[in-house]
């Protein structure tokens, strides 16, 4: 019984963790790695394992960074079967679709450079036919059900409350007559989160993995977060300008939507038309609509009361270029939201072009920013950036809530381990280094048996 880290260790990207039990191979997880380029490299280096000899992925949501290297394991001959929750299913076959359809394009993009520099060309990561493909490996279940995936290791989804969908792994090994128990926290989101369930706390376990996002982070401004977003959106009505709202197409999005339409429901929200820019944002709002059993009690009873919470009369959905080439001649102030939520590639790079420069419009940034991101940079106050190859001044204001993450912060990670009981051994994953260690000294206080996992680092679960 070991788990081998393979991706989230020592970053927040790439979450991949190898199992071997009765010596045979499972993942918890299969991500790519995102951000920088010395880190998305690693995507296209040969796995650390043979994908024809893994039994299955257990997988925790359908976040690319945790899902989006399924199709490439697929196309090099995993055969085995995808276990996730039936939200996650559905959102998976749009996300991956998506991540294959940004990979082709990307791989278009730089083909032409490579072609000008007389340089040999590319394979996209993987296509749109291999992640429609890898969607017949998946087999969709509930949450709270123990699940058999092979003799000596079951599995129970819980709620995660980060995305529709989420989960927080619970694994049960058995191999010879030792049984153990591992948790994967997976990412966790926060209690008091819009539209999903609150996580679930856990209490026992011989070894839990667990993130570390926010490892030293609180979000203060969390109670306060639909007060702050509207007075942001009143301000910028006041400024003239474009409100632009990069955001993850999954949970974000529909989350804003969500307190959008209780302003208008209020009465409260400035005449300002809202555009969602993002097709992926758009399908996935489908998604959250065919899966009622995901909602909290909040979002049930305000559906039951026949307001669908993802429309409002301003509210539009933008599906083609050319009507998203449109939002450039608005006059009036106006709202996008578009991803993709780090700003490293979907539409809000095209509209970051063409409002940047100017001082009446805003970017509101409601996620978290991965170092060596577009994000991050604007958010971290350069005063130029590039995009596609061109610098751009930036002159805009800048806001952000950190109150819409979907990650928790450090007092409810806390929580949730310090709920464990008699002292688990713990590994510290999906962070960068400085929150992994702010994470680990403070668990130090109550559980000596922490330790900050190192990628391709074997632990043996004791
Ligand atoms: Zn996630
Ligand atoms: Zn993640």
């Amino acid at each position: 019984m070991e788990i081998e880290f393979l991706g989230a260790a020592g970053i927040v990207t790439g979450s991949c963790h190898m199992l071997t039990i009765n010596n045979k191979k499972y993942l918890i997880d299969c991500g790519m790695f995102q951000g920088r380029k010395e880190i998305t490299k690693k995507n296209f280096e040969p796995f650390a394992f043979d994908p024809r000899k893994i039994q299955a992925v257990i997988l925790s949501h359908p976040h690319i960074d945790h899902s989006g290297l399924i199709p490439k394991m697929c196309k090099e001959g995993f055969r085995g079967t995808v276990y996730c929750t039936r939200a996650a299913k559905d959102l998976c076959r749009i996300m991956l679709e998506d991540s294959a359809d940004v990979q082709e394009r990307e791989t278009i993009y730089d083909n032409k450079r490579l072609k000008r520099e007389g340089l040999p060309l590319r394979e996209p990561l993987y296509k749109k036919k291999d992640a429609q493909m890898c969607m017949n490996l998946f087999r969709a279940v509930d949450y709270n059900k123990k699940i058999r995936v092979a003799p000596g290791l079951d599995v129970v989804f819980r709620d995660a409350g980060h995305i529709l969908g989420s989960a927080i792994l619970e694994l049960f090994l058995t191999e010879k007559n030792k049984k153990r128990k591992v948790v994967f926290s997976g990412d966790l989101g926060n209690p008091g989160s819009l539209i999903v369930k609150n996580p679930t706390l856990v209490k026992e376990a011989d070894c839990v993995l667990m993130e570390s996002t926010y490892g030293s982070r609180i979000h203060e401004d969390f109670k306060e977060r639909k007060t702050i977003l509207l007075n942001i959106i009143k301000d910028s009505y006041r400024k003239g300008g474009v409100l632009m709202i990069p955001s993850f197409a999954v949970e974000r999005a529909q989350e804003i939507i969500y307190v959008l339409n209780e302003f208008v429901e209020k009465g409260l929200m400035p005449k300002m038309d809202v555009y969602v820019d993002s097709p992926l944002a758009t399908k996935a709002t489908e998604v959250f609509l065919r899966h009622p059993e995901c909602y909290d009690a909040e979002t049930k009873a305000l559906i039951d009361s026949g307001d669908n919470p993802f429309e409002f009369p301003r509210l539009k959905y933008v599906i083609s270029v050319r009507d998203s080439k449109k939002l450039n001649e608005i006059k009036e102030p106006f709202i996008i939201i578009a991803g993709s939520g780090m700003c490293n590639g979907g539409r809000i790079k095209h509209h970051l072009k063409n409002h940047l420069h100017e001082k009446n419009s805003t970017v509101l940034f409601v996620g978290y920013q991965a170092e060596g991101t577009l994000g991050r940079r604007i958010r971290d106050g350069a005063k130029k950036v590039k995009i596609y190859g061109q610098w751009y001044d930036v002159k805009v204001n800048l806001e952000s809530i950190g109150g819409f993450s979907g990650h928790a912060d450090k007092n409810f990670l806390l929580k949730w381990i310090k709920n464990f009981k008699d002292e688990p051994q713990v590994y510290i994953v999906h962070g960068e280094p400085r929150e992994s260690s702010a994470l680990a000294e403070e668990i130090k206080k109550f559980n000596k048996n922490v330790h900050i996992a190192k990628l391709r680092q074997i632990v043996s679960i004791s």
